[in-house]
């Protein structure tokens, strides 16, 4: 490494522990959530820079105020869900371990786009799946089932869409394939509409790949004592052990969203290798 780049690799590191320590304060990450993101902040803010640190931030934020608003109306549905609304260091690496790879192989190929273009797909799918669950249990009517269509299911079961949600989707996705077309560290004009939906749309297929995922291979557990469908294991909410129903074993909600966030970046860079 550079001499000089020293510098900013300690001031990515305090600004990772300032961010880390806020985020725990407040209840938006656990213990270990937070030193995972002391380690990803590093990486991104340290390493890689600030334009890529506007892209973390825009999904860090915008999906920590989603799971806090409209609290009163989501009641009852967190207990459907794995964890709270407190992230731990799967959520983190779940969400951001393949995002601050390519922010690493960055500072390997310097000049080249796809890292950053892989980078922001990847951000892209995990925000749009945050804002699809956020948003998505605020609409009006049932989800429905997304390997079966006809079937309308309770909200807040994994696997399942609803019209309001893949809206959700694609407005996560395209937040950040906006910044990402227009922060591109390789200044690259006459291609910002092209990367605002090459990215928008990756984003919107890797949501929909969890999505497929969470109604196939995801472990989903059911609570006897509430006989409720459930992604929390060994314990349900209520203290009663819950039992698998479907899926694989280790596919969690953590493996999930990084097969979410893969999704979203191998559909932009076969997009940009085709
Ligand atoms: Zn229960």
């Amino acid at each position: 490494m550079s001499p000089e780049k020293l510098p900013q690799l300690v001031f990515g590191f305090v600004l990772a522990v300032i961010i880390a320590y806020a985020a725990y304060r407040v209840r938006s990450l656990s213990r270990s959530g937070a030193w995972a993101a002391v380690l990803v902040g590093t990486i991104i803010f340290g390493l890689a820079g600030w334009r890529w640190s506007v892209l973390l931030l825009a999904f860090f934020i915008s999906s920590s105020l989603l799971s806090r608003a409209f609290k009163k109306r989501k009641l009852g549905l967190n207990e459907k869900f794995s964890k709270g609304s407190q992230r731990d260091a799967g959520q983190v690496f779940g969400n951001g371990g393949l995002a601050t790879l390519f922010a690493g192989l960055s500072f390997f190929f310097p000049g080249e786009a796809w890292p950053w273009l892989a980078f922001a797909a990847s951000l892209a799918a995990v925000n749009a799946d945050t804002w699809a669950t956020e948003l998505g249990v605020l609409s009006p009517h049932p989800p429905r089932m997304l390997t079966n269509l006809t079937k309308a299911v309770e909200k807040g079961t994994s696997g399942a869409i609803s019209f309001y949600g893949t809206l959700a989707a694609l407005a996560g996705a395209a937040l950040i394939g906006a910044l990402a077309a227009a922060l591109n560290p390789i200044a690259q004009p006459s291609l910002f509409t092209y990367h605002l939906l090459l990215i928008s749309l990756s984003g919107l297929l890797g949501a929909l790949f969890d999505s497929l995922l969470g109604a196939s291979v995801q472990a989903i557990y059911r609570c006897p004592q509430c006989d409720k469908e459930t992604e929390r294991h060994p314990v349900h909410t209520c203290g009663a052990q819950t039992t698998k129903i479907r899926g694989w074993k280790w596919m969690n909600n953590d493996w999930v969203n990084f097969a979410c966030a893969l999704m979203g970046a191998v559909v932009t860079l076969v997009f940009m290798w085709a």
